[in-house]
């Protein structure tokens, strides 16, 4: 698996550096690497996690970069906490996507959950995260969650009306089987399985590179949930193109993400789990915005 090195005639062996390039047409992520340690083409992508050397393994889908050893914290810290230490009492939620296992991991800290139900379409990227990423898919075996293989689009058309109290849409970019994740229907079909009280949180991209997307998502939410009933917040994560990277939260019964959290709770809850990102401050700081994100939503 190691292609580090390569013989010119007569010449002692010259070690040559391997790098892992994540490519748009106008900029690019690289990271250097020792060999590939799982590479598989499944009927959606393909599916490979490489051992860097600065994040550790790291999977990627079809070249993009989903998740590395060193810094997913950031992201299933903050796409799960906020939401669930703002719900006055979820019971139920559901995760679409999300096959490494991390926001299940996540999820599955908060004793008050009774049931996580997790639809991730790609087998072979749950296979991937068991494999080579064994700290986040650490509760992917979890008695709580109830984990199946289907495309997420039909299980929430076939859910039934107000069942969930909390959805992470935790998903690929708008490309492929995550393409009808972002579609008025499909968010639509949300908002009627959350319950009263229920929250929506989604990774809505990159608001620097993918400001496209990042806009018409807030247009959209906004549409459904009303113009109040959402806040984008943000965290930084290397490995994500330019490094900042946004989430949604959209309350269907009005819970404000700040106002209504209960910061006792979430200072105590990041201090006995020993979070690495989350905080209380952090709740409220990552609804900050810089003045060119928020004038792209307003
Ligand atoms: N954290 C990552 C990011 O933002 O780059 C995304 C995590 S990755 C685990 C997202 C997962 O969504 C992938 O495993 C992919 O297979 C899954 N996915 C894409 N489309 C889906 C669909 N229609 N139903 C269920 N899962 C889907």
């Amino acid at each position: 698996l190691r292609d580090e090195k390569s013989t010119d005639e007569g010449d002692p062996i010259k070690t040559r550096d391997v790098w892992f390039t994540e490519r748009d047409d106008k900029i690019a992520l690289s990271l250097k690497h020792d060999g590939k340690l799982y590479d598989v083409q499944s009927d959606y992508q393909r599916v490979s996690v490489f051992n860097t050397q600065a994040y550790g393994n790291m999977l990627t889908l079809d070249g993009m970069v989903m998740t590395t050893e060193k810094d997913e914290y950031v992201y299933h810290e903050m796409i799960t906490h906020i939401p669930m230490l703002t719900h006055p009492n979820p019971k139920r939620a559901l995760v679409i996507g999300g096959g490494d296992g991390g926001t299940a991991r996540e999820l599955l800290r908060h004793d008050s959950l009774e049931e996580v139900v997790m639809v991730e379409i790609d087998d072979k990227v749950i296979e991937a995260s068991k494999m080579h990423l064994p700290t986040i898919a650490s509760a992917l075996e979890h008695p709580k969650l109830n984990l199946i293989v289907d495309d997420g689009i039909k299980y929430v058309n076939d859910a039934a009306d107000e069942s969930f109290d909390l959805v992470i849409v935790d998903s690929t970019d708008p490309v492929g089987p995550a393409e009808g994740l972002f579609t008025v229907d499909f968010y639509k079909e949300v908002y009627r399985i959350l319950s009263k009280d229920g929250i929506m949180v989604t990774q809505s991209e990159s608001p620097r590179f993918n400001s496209k997307v990042f806009k018409e998502i807030f247009q959209t939410y906004r549409g459904i949930y009303g113009q109040e009933q959402v806040h984008c917040y943000l965290a930084y994560i290397p490995t994500y193109p330019t490094g900042m990277w946004s989430f949604s939260y959209s309350s269907k019964g009005g819970a404000h993400p700040i106002a209504n959290f209960d910061e006792a709770k979430s200072k105590a809850f990041a201090k006995e789990h020993r979070l690495k990102y989350y905080n209380e401050d952090l709740h409220k700081a990552a609804f900050a915005l810089p003045s060119f994100v928020r004038d792209m939503i307003s």
